[in-house]
């Protein structure tokens, strides 16, 4: 039952109350009691002084116990709760209005008698002092000096009906306002426990919905959110923070599952790409090999063509997925210089234009605006642009167009490759540059490469500080982009 945290902090807020609710009590109830003992001290301020001054006759040469006894009798008539004590210096009882054989102490503290009897004492009531009938009990009093003969000093000592005492004995709790202020002490620390349990009730159902949105995550929902809480405060930040941790794991999943199942495609792939090139060089060396007598010079020349076409592919193939495990493992690092982007682009265009001619695509590349130098390792951009022609023109139908621009930016060159080909669904566009992701044969026209190309261009930028951006509508074109910065 404790194990919840609303049962602890409840447990702990009623506690705090209940101790809050005793010490609130004690409080009122002591100070209802010293106010009404301060009050009855006051009243009776003047009761000893009052009983010395009649009774001064009687205490000329020595004491006259048969008068005194009188005139305390007429006192006790007059306030039957108060004892009349006559006292010598030291506080030793020498006459009282009660049998000495009644009385247990015989000699009471004469220091509260002295602060009575000082002038500013009336300031500072209630003074308790001890009352000779019970030990150890003390009362509020009057207090008198007097003077037996001309010399001897002595006091009359009235103890008076004390509320600490007399009244909580005849039942203090029975005093009405007491009780009123008891009960309204009690109402409104039961109506504030009432308020604090539901507040924290309210509290920790918030906290208890991220706890059951966690464990939810926790066995592989990663779909749950928590609807929002409302306020500012942390458990709202809380839950706030939650959901867009839950969103992050979830995409990583996602991310994670897309990778693995590329991961698969590829093996597949390169399986296939790797096999097809070998089986292939495998039949040519093997039909040399068996039939080298029967096969005219233009045939052998045919099947060693096929077969070296075959090992430049997978060489192409192996030097691909070389650089990008290098690329990965950031063992290349661009050996930066300034270079003319022009004269790049140029070579590379003419690097490629015999492939465009094998393929009826026209190549150009619009290099009449000039374009200051640029900062980049040559050999590292080269092999990106390479990539992104040779994907252009891998794509791009007969009697296309492949162009390459370059434009000046504020402080950067704009590299343009464009094409009018096939273009890239909306559906593939996020994923191309992730390796080995390979759109459907089916959309390129059964063109299809390893994955790597976009992956290693786009490695290549990065490196640069760059970012490869894509446009594209299906067929109608597509365009890739980078910039590199100028050299100021
Ligand atoms: P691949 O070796 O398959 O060409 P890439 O990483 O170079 O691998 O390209 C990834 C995918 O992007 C390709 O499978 C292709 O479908 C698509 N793609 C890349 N460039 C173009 C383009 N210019 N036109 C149409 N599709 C393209």
């Amino acid at each position: 039952m404790f194990n919840t945290l609303y049962a602890k902090i409840s447990a702990i807020f009623l506690l705090l109350i209940l101790l809050l609710g005793s010490v609130l009590l004690f409080i009122s109830l002591n100070s209802s009691l010293n106010y009404v003992c301060e009050a009855s001290q006051k009243l009776n301020y003047n009761t000893a002084a009052q009983f010395a001054r009649r009774c001064r006759p009687l205490l000329t040469d020595s004491i006259h116990y048969s008068g005194l006894k009188k005139d305390v009798m007429d006192f006790r008539e007059m306030n039957p709760n108060a004892e009349v004590y006559m006292l010598n210096s030291d506080g030793t009882v020498i006459a009282s209005s009660i049998p000495k054989d009644e009385l247990q102490v015989s000699r009471i503290d004469m220091q509260p008698v002295l602060r009575f009897i000082d002038e500013d004492s009336y300031a500072n009531l209630p003074i308790f002092g001890d009352d000779p009938q019970v030990k150890g009990r003390r009362k509020i009093f009057s207090a008198a000096k007097v003077t037996i003969g001309n010399t001897k000093i002595a006091y009359i000592y009235v103890t008076l009906a004390s509320a600490r005492y007399d009244l909580a004995s005849e039942g203090i709790l029975s005093s009405y306002i007491l009780r009123s202020g008891s009960i309204a002490i009690i109402i409104t620390l039961f109506f504030t426990a009432l308020i604090g349990l539901f507040l924290f009730f309210i509290l920790t159902k918030r906290i208890q919905r991220v706890t059951v949105a966690v464990k939810e995550l926790t066995h592989g929902n990663y779909h749950k959110r928590i609807v929002a809480l409302p306020g500012k405060d942390e458990v709202a930040q809380l839950a706030t923070a939650f959901n867009s941790m839950a969103a992050t794991i979830e995409k990583n999943i996602k991310e994670m599952k897309q990778n693995d199942q590329m991961r698969r495609d590829f093996t597949a792939n390169i399986s296939h790409d790797l096999r097809s090139p070998l089986t292939s060089i495998q039949g040519c060396l093997e039909t040399i090999q068996i039939k080298n007598k029967d096969l005219n010079a233009s045939k052998k020349d045919e099947l060693i063509d096929v077969s070296l076409k075959n090992v430049m592919h997978l060489s192409q193939l192996v030097s691909h997925l070389f650089e990008l495990s290098k690329l990965d493992a950031k063992q290349i690092q661009p050996q930066k210089e300034s270079f003319s982007l022009t004269e790049l682009v140029q070579d590379v265009v003419l690097k490629f234009q015999p492939l465009a001619e094998e393929r009826g695509i026209h190549l150009e590349a619009d290099l009449s605006v000039r374009v200051p130098h640029v900062w980049g390792d040559i050999g590292m951009i080269e092999r990106g642009l390479s990539n992104l022609i040779d994907n252009a023109l891998k794509y791009s139908p007969e009697k296309g167009t492949v162009s390459i621009q370059l434009s000046k930016q504020t402080d950067s060159v704009l590299v343009r490759v464009c094409d009018n080909g096939p273009g890239i669904s909306e559906e593939d566009l996020p994923h191309i540059f992730n390796r080995f992701y390979t759109v459907d044969k089916s959309r390129t026209k059964g063109r299809q490469g390893s994955g790597l190309g976009l992956a290693i261009a786009q490695k290549i930028a990065a490196a640069h500080g760059s970012k490869i951006e894509v446009e594209s509508r299906r067929n109608e074109g597509t365009t890739f982009s980078f910039q590199l910065t100028t050299v100021t």
